[in-house]
């Protein structure tokens, strides 16, 4: 498989789609740029072999072309100044004057197309009324996947190879994150700095695995998570289930949970999920004690009471010292951790406790030589909270890709470069 470190640009003309859907204000300007900072490496390293570049993004979710609320222009200048060098832009990724602008690219240059999800054939998916009937829809969406061929090899055409590093889009099968790469041969497609970094990381996780194997899996509902459980019922030794959804699985065994988060229809579900761990030999690690509180609040009045034994009116908002003990216990005990969603309420300061004892636990296993992953939106707000990202070996941008390839599913993107 071609690497970006390996591959000599110099004199070639780079498609490099990158995840710039960054976070705008009413007027524009950029929140947060981490995502334009991320493929920072991958860029220059283009530039300075003495390539060029034509960067590929999308941005939010436009409904029509063109979107001037989802401009990718008005992050021209900044991306201009972090990358240092002037980027031309052009209003539209398909038309004859943009596949001027790219052929004409010299070494050193670089090119930002607009974003691509102005065409619907970037995703593949015709824009239809709602009104449209169901053969209207099954003629609109045969034409859209027709003329989205079209479109991936116009911008295939626009350049001699192709550098994915977009692992935010690596879940969907669209034009420039999968479709594309068949237009190159396997010397000239390749993952990105970014993206390289997130499938070794995954493939840390759920292949090359070193164990004990220990999984976190918090946050608020079990539904949102079954499908992950159950892949991961195949892989690790240790399960920790914790947050909201510790009080399906007490309920579901015949505790006393009050007024805790509980999904009632996923009782049995819970059941069948530790009747499988059993099956499979994975050490289910479940909450003995919970803190609890009178109301869903910060300022509740609080108490720690058996995980089984929550009052009528009480809720659960985060982990007991004792569950907080054993949770830690086994955590430093691994040599794979995966961290996925809070032990509670992290968002309220009196309810962090839990979540932040297992970030530190995490971090130590880490120093002792462990493999922390830590990825799906909220556990990466936990670490960025706690100021715990750098103990942890690798943070995952990733979000619904992460979760995705954590449920074991083939990633599009993955897939059309690596070829599995
Ligand atoms: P998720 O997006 O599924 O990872 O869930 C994260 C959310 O779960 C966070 O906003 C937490 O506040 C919430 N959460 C964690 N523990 C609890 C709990 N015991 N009760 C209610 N919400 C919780």
């Amino acid at each position: 498989m071609q690497t970006i470190d390996k591959f000599n640009f110099a004199g070639k003309r780079a498609f490099v789609r990158v995840d710039f859907n960054v976070p705008l204000s009413e007027n524009a300007e950029i929140t947060d740029d981490t995502r334009i900072r991320a493929a920072l490496p991958t860029l220059k390293k283009i530039l300075a072999d003495g390539g060029s570049v034509v960067i590929a993004s999308h941005m939010g979710r436009p409904k029509k072309n063109p979107d001037n609320k989802y401009s990718l222009k008005s992050i021209l200048p900044h991306v201009s100044e972090l990358l240092g060098v002037d980027v031309k832009f052009t209003a539209d990724c398909m038309g004859a004057e943009t596949a001027k602008l790219a052929a004409d690219l010299k070494s050193g240059e670089v090119l930002m197309l607009e974003n691509l999800r102005f065409y619907e054939e970037e995703e593949g998916k015709p824009r239809l009324a709602d009104t449209a009937t169901e053969d209207e829809k099954a003629i609109a969406k045969k034409a859209t996947k027709e003329s989205q061929k079209k479109f991936t090899e116009t911008l295939a055409s626009y350049a001699d190879c192709y550098v994915n590093d977009a692992f935010g889009t690596a879940h969907r099968a669209h034009a420039s994150t999968a479709l594309i790469a068949k237009y190159f041969d396997e010397d000239n497609k390749m993952f990105g700095y970014l993206m390289e970094k997130e499938v070794i990381a995954v493939h840390k996780i759920m292949t090359d695995t070193a164990r004990p194997f220990t999984a976190i899996m918090g946050g608020s509902k079990v539904s949102s998570k079954i499908d992950i459980i159950e892949n991961l019922l195949t892989k690790v030794d240790n399960l920790i289930i914790a947050g909201g959804m510790t009080y399906t699985f007490t309920k579901a065994l015949g505790g006393k949970i009050g007024i805790s988060i509980c999904e009632n229809d996923k009782l049995d579900l819970a059941l069948e999920l530790l009747a499988k761990a059993k099956a499979n030999n994975v050490n289910i690690v479940l909450a003995v004690d919970a803190k609890i509180a009178d109301a869903f609040s910060n300022d509740a009045k609080t108490a720690f009471v058996a995980v089984d034994q929550i009052p009528d009116g009480w809720e659960g908002l985060d982990i007991g010292p004792e569950t907080e003990k054993i949770f830690t216990d086994v955590i430093k005990a691994s040599k794979t951790i995966l961290w996925n969603g809070p032990t509670g309420v992290f968002e309220f300061d009196n309810f962090t406790h839990g979540s932040r004892a297992v970030g530190e636990a995490i971090v130590e296993a880490t120093k002792n030589g462990a493999f922390s992953l830590v990825g799906g939106g909220d556990s990466v707000a936990c670490v960025n909270k706690f100021g715990m990202a750098d103990g942890v070996s690798y943070v995952s941008t990733g979000g619904g890709a992460l979760l995705e390839a954590i449920e074991g599913r083939v990633l599009p993107g993955i897939e059309a470069i690596r070829g599995y």
